[in-house]
């Protein structure tokens, strides 16, 4: 049997419908932005394989430090006990992200990151004594898979079957520009003026009505809800907004951190600093499950007490794992040469030449980039959204050329790792026309007769 029927036999996969999918891929080997296929097929990885691979896969200076980590020590409880990975890294942590921001949880993923900010920024309120009974989140949010992730994310087909299991959440619109769900023109979009005023009327209304907790939003792109961008005017006045009225603000920023927008955090282009900074994907250089929920010392001191129960009751198995802290801070000494910040500035470049060239192609809209991230619309006659079929499509046509491309729906992005090669992502985007020619060309053409 081959290693895709073993598979079959015996594996559930993410995010699949097993019935209909085809068979997985075996890859047995990755290589910078490269994957190599048993079959001696080779793929670009033009996704980061769901966001995590910023330097590239096998970078030999993560994969020395994994191994020589895991020769000293591979795992320690982390109650009680402590280690030089760990502590290193949360002092590295504390150095990048924004002032103010000083105590490091750790924990395994993108969504227990997640879960931990929540967990922080409630029982901050109940600490203080201090009733606070609602949440704010953004609409077209995606927060993770978790029950409280999931009810901090905009309800959709990610959430649907599991609705009536989420606790309430308000969400207010999203800041995107690329959305025409806002009653304004497109001429004044554009100032993202009108945009700001009505959430920040939302946001009044809403606090109007009650105390809340927390806000949590994605800074400046709304990932997985289908790579909602907009700027950091909005974000600012949201967050000014919330702190005015005492509510604390978490950036999940586990898709935008590591310099996916341009900047080593997105926190880092607003002038009001967050409350709580979620972070994980990246972190690791994508090489190991890892996350940390960076707080203020106000937070971290509101759980101080000789009372036990007003210490943070969360934690796992895997928490602060030395192998994952090794990984994250070998990533975080190639991020320190200025090599991989010269890469990072060059792709941001030509992703936004890209976006120039693309704006202007009939079959899309929406083209938009933010530092290294380039994502547009495809156009389509049906329901746009996450189950359109055009992105099987678009993904199929790459596979079949050797680039790995994964779409939202009808929604098309390119997020390579930074060792991909600039010529080669350059090509990426000029296939993008040829693909849509393609696949679309025909009934474009019968329309327009
Ligand atoms: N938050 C954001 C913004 C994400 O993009 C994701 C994952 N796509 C998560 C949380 C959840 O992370 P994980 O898949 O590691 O649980």
């Amino acid at each position: 049997m081959t290693l895709s029927e073993r598979d079959r036999m015996v594996v559930w996969h993410p995010y699949t419908q097993m019935m209909t999918a085809g068979d997985a891929i075996p890859i047995v080997r990755g290589s910078g932005a490269l994957l190599y296929g048993e079959d001696g097929r080779i793929l670009v990885d033009a996704i980061s394989s769901w966001w995590v691979t910023v330097h590239g896969h096998g970078h030999p200076y993560i994969a020395d430090a994994i191994g020589n980590q895991a020769k000293e020590l591979e795992q320690v409880i982390f109650a009680g006990f402590t280690h030089p990975q760990a502590v290193r890294l949360a002092e590295r942590l504390v150095d990048i992200t924004p002032e103010g921001i000083t105590r490091m949880f750790f924990s395994d993923n993108g969504s227990t990151a997640v879960e931990v900010g929540l967990k922080m920024a409630w029982q901050y309120w109940q600490n203080k004594g201090e009733k606070r009974t609602g949440l704010l989140a953004l609409e077209h949010a995606y927060h993770g898979d978790t029950f409280g992730a999931m009810s901090l994310s905009g309800r959709s087909i990610f959430t649907r079957a599991f609705d009536e299991l989420l606790f309430d959440v308000h969400f207010v619109s999203s800041p995107a520009e690329a959305l025409s769900d806002m009653d304004i023109s497109s001429e004044n979009s554009g100032t993202g003026n009108l945009r700001q005023e009505k959430i920040i009327n939302e946001l009044e209304k809403l606090t109007s009505e009650r105390d809340f907790a927390a806000i949590i939003l994605e800074p400046l792109v709304q990932g997985a809800g289908g790579m909602l961008m907009y700027t950091p005017e909005i974000l600012d006045a949201i967050v000014c907004y919330c702190h005015t009225k005492d509510i604390l603000v978490i950036f999940d920023e586990v898709m935008t951190g590591f310099y996916r927008t341009g900047t080593l955090l997105a926190a880092l282009q607003c002038k009001e600093s967050p409350d709580i900074i979620c972070m994980s994907k990246g972190l690791t250089g994508g090489f190991l499950p890892l996350s940390v929920t960076a707080a203020t010392e106000e937070i971290y001191n509101a759980f101080l007490d000789e009372d036990r129960t007003k210490m943070l009751f969360h934690g796992h198995s895997f928490t602060a794992n030395p192998l994952g802290c090794a990984a994250a801070n070998a990533s975080l000494d190639l991020f320190e040469h200025p090599e991989t910040k010269a890469r990072i500035t060059r792709i941001c470049k030509i992703q936004d030449q890209g976006r120039q060239q693309l704006e202007r192609h009939p079959m899309l809209k929406n083209v938009r980039c933010t530092g290294t991230i380039l994502a547009m619309d495809i156009i389509v006659n049906e329901a746009e959204g996450y189950l359109n079929q055009i992105g099987a499509e678009v993904g199929k046509w790459f596979f079949n050329r050797g680039i790995l491309l994964r779409p939202l729906g009808n929604v098309l992005y390119l997020m390579p790792p930074y060792s991909i090669e600039y010529d080669t992502l350059r090509k990426i985007q000029l296939m993008i026309g040829e693909a849509l020619h393609e696949i679309l060309g025909n009934s474009m053409g019968e329309r327009k007769d």
